[in-house]
């Protein structure tokens, strides 16, 4: 590779300083092209717009489940494919000899909850001290925006990066990640442009607080339909209630996550989080009449395990439990589980390759001191790139607040300290050459 001048930490630092109103308005806009997981129409729309303006090679990989579907990573759908896609967007180098980067990110977003408890609307994106609010601010349009300000400032310096860099953005990773997977196997199997062998490593931006992610647990979600017997509420005793019966079988199952939780039971990358394993009832449908004995009601579980346990077997482990606190209720209580969304396995991300070496010392040359490492408690896309594929990846985006919650929020000074990051690593791992 030639050498060209590489720009130091101050002119790095105002290139990104000078961004700083477009990236506040480019986050605000892409809030406001609302992309709920399954109609991320608008947030494509919207990005595709800004990776054609930068000159970038930009290509849309539609999700095709049928040619995932074999794929160990593949998740039951929770969204017909319906024609939505993927953006997969590149810049490639004049002269090149760089090093490469995909930054891989998703559009979609969850739901907001009832509006009315926001204190403002939620895709009416607004800035209050350091904090910008909406849904998707923090996850994680706030860390796809880094990224791409990253690569305007060198543009600003009149440089650009002397590598690939990829922008991937995806849609239904909160459900299932079938997008990401969507990618990555149209890039195994030439099915696009751009290639595997185009990476060198991937950064998935995700709001973890600028830290870099060791490891992830594996993520299953489950649908528990328990059916029992109706009855007028007058003779209640000759009923079998799956409403009440629910609530035991939650309670049964939070011993169980105890057990996973116990500090022997660990994984040695989960060793110093206290509570690693979440199982959470996220919704809850059943019931027909105030005055009768339920007939049905279903449960909707996400459920979480360590890496290297299979999801089929945490499932099926999950199943028995339940199964078994059914028999033991009321062996008429009749018990149907099924699987949808998530089938996620955990994995653990190679921090010390020197891929990631380079951003724990962009990291340092922004902090003035070394990056945490975070095994977190959630999963990512970067299990596909990390399971399938032998490219360093690892997770690093900005602080936010309240994501899935209400009156989410990213912070601005977050933001430009990860871009700052991002910028120097583009520097340093890439290269640079004139634009
Ligand atoms: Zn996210």
């Amino acid at each position: 590779m030639t050498m060209h001048p590489t720009p130091d930490a101050a002119r790095l630092q105002q290139a990104v300083a000078q961004l700083d109103a477009e990236m506040i308005d480019t986050l605000s806009a892409f809030v406001a092209a609302r992309s709920p997981s399954g109609a991320e129409q608008p947030a494509a729309d919207f990005l595709e717009a800004r990776l054609q303006a930068l000159g970038l090679d930009c290509e849309r990989i539609v999700l095709d489940s049928d040619r995932i579907r074999s794929s160990p990573m593949f998740s039951c759908p929770c969204d017909p494919d319906g024609g939505r896609h993927n953006l997969l967007a590149r810049h490639l180098p004049k002269e090149g000899g760089g090093r490469s980067v995909l930054f891989n990110g998703h559009l979609d977003v969850v739901p907001t909850g009832p509006e009315q408890l926001w204190s403002a609307p939620p895709f009416e994106p607004h800035v209050k001290d350091d904090w910008l609010f909406g849904r998707g601010a923090g996850d994680m349009k706030g860390g796809i925006v880094c990224a791409l300000m990253a690569f305007k400032a060198l543009r600003r310096l009149g440089l650009q990066p002397a590598g690939v860099v990829g922008f991937n953005a995806v849609l239904d990773e909160e459900n299932t990640g079938n997008g990401t997977l969507a990618t990555v196997h149209a890039l195994q199997n030439t099915l696009a442009r751009a290639r595997l062998s185009d990476f060198d490593a991937v950064i998935i931006p995700e709001p973890f607080a600028e830290t870099l992610m060791a490891a992830q647990v594996g993520v299953s979600w489950l649908f528990v339909t328990l059916t029992g017997r109706p009855a007028h509420v007058a003779y209640m005793g000759q009923g079998l209630n799956p409403i009440e019966a629910a609530h035991e079988l939650m309670a049964d199952l939070k011993l169980l996550e105890a057990e996973w939780n116990a500090p022997e039971n660990r994984h040695p990358a989960f060793r110093d989080v206290a509570h690693p394993i979440n199982f959470n009832l996220g919704r809850i449908e059943g019931g027909e009449w105030n005055s009768s004995v339920p007939c049905t009601c279903t449960l909707g579980l996400r459920c979480s395990y360590y890496p290297g346990t299979e999801p089929d077997a945490a499932v099926a482990q999950l199943s028995q439990r339940l199964r078994a606190k059914a028999q033991a209720l009321n062996p008429a209580l009749q018990v149907e589980i099924s699987t949808r969304g998530h089938r996620s396995p955990g994995c653990v991300y190679d921090l010390e390759h020197p891929a990631m070496q380079a951003l724990a010392q962009a990291h340092r040359a922004v902090n003035g001191r070394d990056a945490e490492r975070l095994a977190c408690t959630a999963t990512t896309d970067g299990r596909h790139f990390s399971l399938m594929t032998d490219i360093p990846v690892t997770n690093y985006g900005p602080l936010a607040r309240d994501i899935h919650g209400i009156d989410e929020a990213v912070s601005l000074a977050s933001m430009r300290r990860v871009t700052l990051t991002l910028a120097h690593y583009l520097v340093n791992w890439c290269g640079v050459e004139p634009i």
